[in-house]
């Protein structure tokens, strides 16, 4: 049995209490509005901003309602990450435990400061967010969070990649980086596993925005998580029944010690608070279901929302 502790904002919580888990979602953001004029995904803007705790805690109690427990919120420092808000949003929905992020985004997200920073202030910045506290405050993040281009890393990326390397090796707090439509994923499990950092620390992102099993298996065989994390968007990329086949065929392979699956709902449009859907539910519910009805087993399930996430978080001995 796994005894490592994750650390929630409330405070670090046996990994065995985690239950279940979506590992790479927002519930506060604002976006650097520069950024949507140049990136076509972050439009139309208004949509990328989240900032009502009010209609964060409604979603968080359908989740709960649902039978959802933890919620990895991997919003970054340039994305408008706001550490008191989740506190607020944590305290007045103690049955789901919120877990925070340390670390970047995309390069387009640097402004001056972050351009300048140099690999030991970002990496001893995370570190003191994982030990002391974020934003002056003593609400520690249990998670760093990196991201990589389209088929590039960009220095700005490869920085921070080299600082999350550093600050997992002072702290073993895991690594989840953001891939653009799933390129460059090998070649970042390569890096940080050369600066040190254990496969079973590092979760390659949206892997379910490029269906490619040759490019999918080429990061699974460097032992890391990958997480199918963009499902019930069906307006930009592709129909859940694909990726949902496609998760089988992994399993079937293989590979189930090495997946996750989220929903990355980081717009208005997926929040029925805000008039939209299918609401953060839709992963315990419809998702559990349909993998049910493709003959998942319980102990499967657990294996993927429950097991994989908590052996991911956990760090704290
Ligand atoms: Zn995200």
């Amino acid at each position: 049995m796994n005894e490592m502790k994750a650390q929630t904002l409330l405070g670090p919580k046996d990994v065995a209490e985690l239950g279940f888990t979506l590992i790479h979602e927002h519930l506060l953001t604002k976006p650097p509005k520069v950024l949507a004029e140049r990136d076509i995904s972050i439009q139309p803007y208004e949509d990328t901003v989240l900032d009502s705790k009010e209609y964060a805690v409604q979603e968080l109690k359908r989740f709960a309602k649902a039978g959802g427990r933890t919620l990895v919120e991997t919003t970054p420092i340039t994305y408008g990450r706001d550490i008191i808000g989740l506190v607020e949003i944590a305290k007045e929905l103690p049955q789901v435990n919120i877990i925070a992020s340390t670390g970047f985004y995309l390069a387009e997200t640097f402004d001056k400061k972050w351009c300048e920073a140099d690999v030991k202030y970002i990496a001893n910045l995370m570190i003191r967010e994982i030990k002391e506290g974020a934003d002056n405050t003593t609400y520690k993040v249990g998670v760093i969070k990196a991201a990589t281009g389209l088929f590039r890393i960009h220095p700005l990326e490869e920085k921070v990649l080299k600082a999350a390397a550093i600050a997992y090796n002072e702290t073993n707090a895991p690594i989840q980086v953001h891939t653009t439509y799933g390129t460059m994923g090998d070649q970042v499990a390569d890096m940080l596993k050369k600066e040190g950092v254990s496969p079973e620390k590092i979760l390659i992102l949206h892997l379910d925005t490029n269906l490619d099993k040759w490019c999918i298996r080429r990061v699974l065989e460097k032992g890391v998580y990958i997480s199918f994390d963009r499902l019930a968007r069906v307006r930009h990329y592709i129909p859940d029944e694909w990726k949902l086949k496609f998760l089988n065929d992994l399993v079937e392979e293989g590979f189930e010690d090495q997946l996750m699956v989220s929903m990355d709902a980081g717009r208005r449009i997926y929040w029925k608070s805000y008039g939209g859907g299918p609401g953060f539910e839709y992963i315990p519910t419809t998702i559990v279901t349909r993998l049910k009805e493709m003959g998942w087993d319980e102990k499967l399930i657990e294996k993927i929302f429950v097991k994989n996430p908590g052996d991911f978080l956990g760090f704290i001995r």
